[in-house]
This record gives structure tokens, C-alpha cells and sequence, in this order.
């Protein structure tokens, strides 16, 4: 690894902070890395973890790169908002309650601007998702983003794709295409407080700060979803998971996927169900629940649901109103 990476703190040219310094004031900070109960943090070559009894370690990591994953002078607080978030819903779409994440982080440069945003946006949603910052790795090259989240989840309980049952009703949360409606506006560089019409910034708003459905994913693992994910790439795409790692189809009423006013009032009807059904970046969740079990969510977890379709035989996803085979490549032309 020393042969082909730079530490910090080896090339301190343009470098108006050592390594050690930048760790401790803009990462092991109390609001971000707390002192966790049965946790050594930030200090040592690891961290050390004692895993209650009767619970699993859900992890998973995700890597965002400047020009491939977010645009270049992306506002680094919504960066930091961003990357914890799209995290975050993977362990909310196990039904993992949040413990611990680590940050690996290469930068071009030690801007002390740059880091105060990142790790204000970072605290920001870590504070808010009871999550803390246990360790990472600093290195320097083109600016990219890893964070590793770790979750716990009551053994045995874990929502997988591999649960869903012919005849289980589909359900997603909140509203699917705001993220995709609003990239057009995040390429020209805008962000949510510089929006001047209010639908444009809650597409932005959606786009940098998704909410992860913590509580829905750890409600939906209590009471009996069938099987579960995250939306990233498009419902389509992403319920295809879920009915590939079951072997089933589906029937989608398409009426029935819930769009945003605001993705309506400026693409129109018609867009916004395209974007809907094929746009990436939303991260509520699609699940599966048992056909004849009612489904009555708390008020308290603060999203809504919608049942899109059901769980058929055939290995197929069709138009519940025709039968017609849903074509994803016919949505994706626009
Ligand atoms: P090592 O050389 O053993 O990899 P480092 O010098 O990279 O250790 O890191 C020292 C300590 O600081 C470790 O505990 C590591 O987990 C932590 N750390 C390094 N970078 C970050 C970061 N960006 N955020 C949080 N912790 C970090
Ligand atoms: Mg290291």
C-alpha cells in the first residue's frame, strides 16, 4: 500500500495541518465519536466491538467519488449528509438498529473550510441517527468518500431479499423520483438554499438529504415484512432484487407509486411516474408483507406507505390492470 499511497502527513507540502491534528479536530470529536458502551474508539490500529448477546453485526460500506458519485465543489456538508445517509438506508433496509461507522477519506488537499463542513454535516446526521465515528483512514489523492456503517439486529431477524412469498403485497415508503427529478439541478451546481422555487428545492433537499427509514426497517423486522431493500438504482431495477433472490414476480398497479407534488408540478404526471419507476437515489424502502396480515404503522415513524402491487408465480414483473409484461427499458427513453 506505502508504494502507491501517500499518507497526509508524508507529503506535507500545501499541507497547513498534520494528519494526527486533522483526526482529532475535525473527526474524534465528542459530538461525533462519543464514548459507546463495550466500544474502544479512535486511537489504537482498531476498534474494538463486544457485540451484545443474541444480536448480529449488520455491515456495509460505500464509496462516493468526486466527478463519478457527486459533482466536483459539491458543498462538503451535504456531501458528508449524503454519504453517512446512503449507509445509513442499507442498515435500515436490514432492519439494523445503527452502532458504529468508520471513514475512509482521500483528499487532494487539507482545506480547513472543506473539513470544518464535512465534519458539521457528518455530526449533523450522526447526532440524529444515534450513530458514532469509531475510526477511519486519511490519505491524500483525488477526493473520495468511503463510510462503513455498522448495525445491530436481534439474531435471525435481519430483513433479506430472499424472503418474499407468492401472494405477499409490495409495498415503498415515502414518495420514488425526487432524487432523479432533481439531479438536472444538481449538475448546475444548486443547492437546496440557493433554490429560489420551493418544489425545486424539495427535490434538492431529497437529492443531498435523503432520510434513511431507520425506524421503519427496524419496525418492519419486528412485525413481519417478508423480505426487504433499499431504493438506490430505481424501484424497478431494485425490486427485481428482491424477486430474483426469492424466485417470484410481480403485478405493479401502476396508479398506485406514489410521486411528490412537487416532482409532478414540473415534469408532469407522466415524467414523474417515469422517474419514479427507474430513478435512483430516493433510498426508501420496498418490502414485501404477508397477504392476509393488516398493516398498521405507528404514526410516530413518520412515513407513509404505499401498496404498489403483489407477489405473483410467474418470474415475471407485469401491469396488474393488463398483464402486460413491465418493460424497464421503455421508461428509461425520455
Ligand atoms: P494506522 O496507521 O494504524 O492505520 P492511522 O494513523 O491511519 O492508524 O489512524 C490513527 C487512528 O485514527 C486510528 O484509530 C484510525 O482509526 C483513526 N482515523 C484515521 N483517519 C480517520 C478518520 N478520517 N476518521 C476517523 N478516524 C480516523
Ligand atoms: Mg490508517
Amino acid at each position: 500500500m506505502a508504494l502507491f499511497l501517500t499518507p497526509l502527513h508524508d507529503c506535507s507540502l500545501n499541507m497547513a495541518i498534520g494528519e494526527f491534528e486533522l483526526i482529532k479536530k475535525y473527526f474524534n470529536r465528542e459530538e461525533l465519536a462519543p464514548p459507546l458502551k463495550g466500544v474502544m474508539g479512535i486511537g489504537d490500529d482498531c476498534a474494538l466491538i463486544e457485540i451484545p448477546d443474541g444480536m448480529q453485526l449488520a455491515q456495509s460500506l460505500d464509496t462516493l467519488v468526486e466527478g463519478v458519485h457527486f459533482p466536483r465543489h459539491c458543498d462538503p456538508a451535504l456531501l458528508a449528509y449524503r454519504v453517512l445517509a446512503v449507509n445509513l438506508s442499507d442498515l435500515a433496509a436490514m432492519g439494523a438498529k445503527p452502532h458504529s461507522f468508520t471513514l475512509g477519506l482521500t483528499l487532494p488537499e487539507a482545506n480547513s473550510d472543506w473539513l470544518q463542513g464535512f465534519s458539521n454535516g457528518l455530526t449533523l446526521l450522526a447526532q440524529q441517527a444515534g450513530i458514532a465515528l469509531i475510526g477511519g483512514d486519511t490519505t491524500r489523492g483525488p477526493l473520495t468518500i468511503s463510510v462503513q456503517v455498522q448495525g445491530t439486529v436481534p439474531k435471525g431477524k435481519a430483513l433479506k431479499r430472499s424472503g418474499a412469498k407468492v401472494g405477499d403485497r409490495i409495498y415503498v415508503s415515502g414518495s420514488l423520483g425526487d432524487a432523479a427529478g432533481a439531479l438536472d439541478f444538481v449538475l448546475q451546481n444548486q443547492i437546496p438554499i440557493t433554490a429560489t422555487h420551493s418544489d425545486t428545492r424539495y427535490l434538492l433537499e431529497r437529492y443531498y438529504q435523503p432520510s434513511p427509514r431507520l425506524k421503519l426497517g427496524q419496525w418492519l423486522s419486528q412485525n413481519g415484512a417478508t423480505s426487504a431493500l433499499d431504493i438506490s438504482d430505481g424501484l424497478l431495477g431494485d425490486l427485481n432484487h428482491i424477486l430474483s433472490a426469492s424466485g417470484v414476480g410481480a403485478a405493479l398497479n401502476l396508479d398506485a407509486i406514489p410521486c411528490s407534488k412537487a416532482l409532478s408540478n414540473i415534469y408532469g404526471d407522466d415524467k414523474a411516474r417515469q422517474y419514479a419507476l427507474t430513478g435512483g437515489d430516493d433510498y426508501e424502502l420496498c418490502f414485501t408483507w404477508p397477504e392476509n396480515k393488516a398493516i398498521s404503522l405507528p404514526p410516530s415513524l413518520g412515513c407513509t406507505l404505499s401498496c404498489i402491487g403483489k407477489v405473483t408465480e410467474s418470474k415475471m414483473v407485469t401491469d396488474a390492470k393488463t398483464g402486460k409484461p413491465i418493460q424497464p427499458e421503455a421508461f428509461t427513453h425520455f
